[in-house]
């Protein structure tokens, strides 16, 4: 297939690199030469105007840091330069009423538009290893299934559009939680004297079992490798947990969800990140417990 791949950063680098892997004809844009040379180098064809990228494509797939620019690519860029019937794929992570904006403004002009966000980080970009969360309508999704397979081990039918935010921004907010629970449990647990291995190997195999607790332990030299035995470097940067916070406490407002736990998770990571954290990864937040 000839696709237009949109945001060529820490993410759609590898996607983009995955894609041509899988036989598909890449064409490149992004507003950064770094990234350009970078895609090419990966080969892709490159383009610095984004509408002469989408000329003949079957299918344009973004990947850019925000709703508002999302908006603006398909707006200006995407929606009556890329050929009609094209499948449109947004994998940026964005807030949902954004991403149900664009799908209605792209579905009237002929087009079969999905959300799919991915969970997974830069390493699993890059080894064609993401989850992608899909809303759209079915034809929409039938038609991106094929090309977000060449990138990822999961893609899931969320429901309609704007399904696939709803539905990263829940798991991340439920992840805050998690993360933060974990780091509160096990260090009372310490400071009651309990060994935080002890700690770990009695609760990952009792009812405090959880993927924060058991695949991500956020101490270091305790539970599982992780990025807390890397000085919290790599991983799930804290900006981007407070991101995607951000978004779930706008959609909580929007539709009156009542979320105490996610708002007093998204004003601590607020506090950890205000503090110049922005960089660790967001399991570090367990170094606040003093
Ligand atoms: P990034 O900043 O590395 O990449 C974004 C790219 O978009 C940059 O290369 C930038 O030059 C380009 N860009 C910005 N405005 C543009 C425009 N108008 N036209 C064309 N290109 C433009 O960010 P990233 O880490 O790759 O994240 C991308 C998206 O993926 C975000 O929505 C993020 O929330 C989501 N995400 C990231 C991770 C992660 O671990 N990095 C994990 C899951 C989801």
């Amino acid at each position: 297939m000839k696709i237009a791949f949109i945001g060529l950063g820490n993410m759609g680098g590898g996607m983009a690199a995955n894609l041509v892997k899988n036989g598909h004809e890449v064409r490149a844009f992004d507003l950064s030469e770094d990234a350009l040379a970078k895609a090419k180098s990966n080969g892709c064809e490159t383009f610095t105007d984004a509408k002469e990228a989408v000329q003949g494509v079957d299918a344009v797939v973004s990947m850019l840091p925000n709703g508002a620019i999302v908006k603006s690519v398909y707006s200006d860029a995407v929606i009556g330069h890329a050929p009609e019937g094209a499948a449109l794929l947004d994998c940026s992570t964005i807030d949902v009423a954004t991403a149900k904006e664009v799908s209605e403004m792209a579905t009237a002009k002929g087009y079969k538009m999905v959300d799919a966000p991915v969970s997974g980080g830069i390493a699993a970009a890059d080894g064609g290893t993401l989850t992608f969360m899909v809303g759209g309508s079915e034809e929409a999704f039938a038609a991106a299934k094929p090309i977000l397979e060449g990138m990822g081990k999961a893609v899931i039918h969320a429901g309609d559009a704007g399904a696939g935010q709803t539905a990263k921004i829940c798991n991340n907010m439920l992840l805050a939680i998690s993360m933060i629970g974990v780091a509160e449990a096990m260090k009372m647990a310490e400071k009651l004297g309990l060994d935080p291995q002890k700690f770990y190997e009695i609760s990952s195999q009792s009812s405090g079992y959880c993927w924060s607790l058991n695949a991500y332990t956020p101490l270091p030299g305790v539970g599982v490798e992780s990025p807390a035995d890397k000085d919290y470097q790599g991983g799930f940067a804290t900006a981007l947990m407070l991101k995607d916070l951000r978004l779930a406490m706008a959609a909580a407002e929007e539709v009156d969800a009542g979320v105490p736990l996610g708002a007093r998770a998204a004003s601590l990571y607020e506090d950890f990140s205000g503090a110049g954290n922005d960089g660790l990864d967001f399991s570090a937040i367990i170094k606040t417990y003093k």
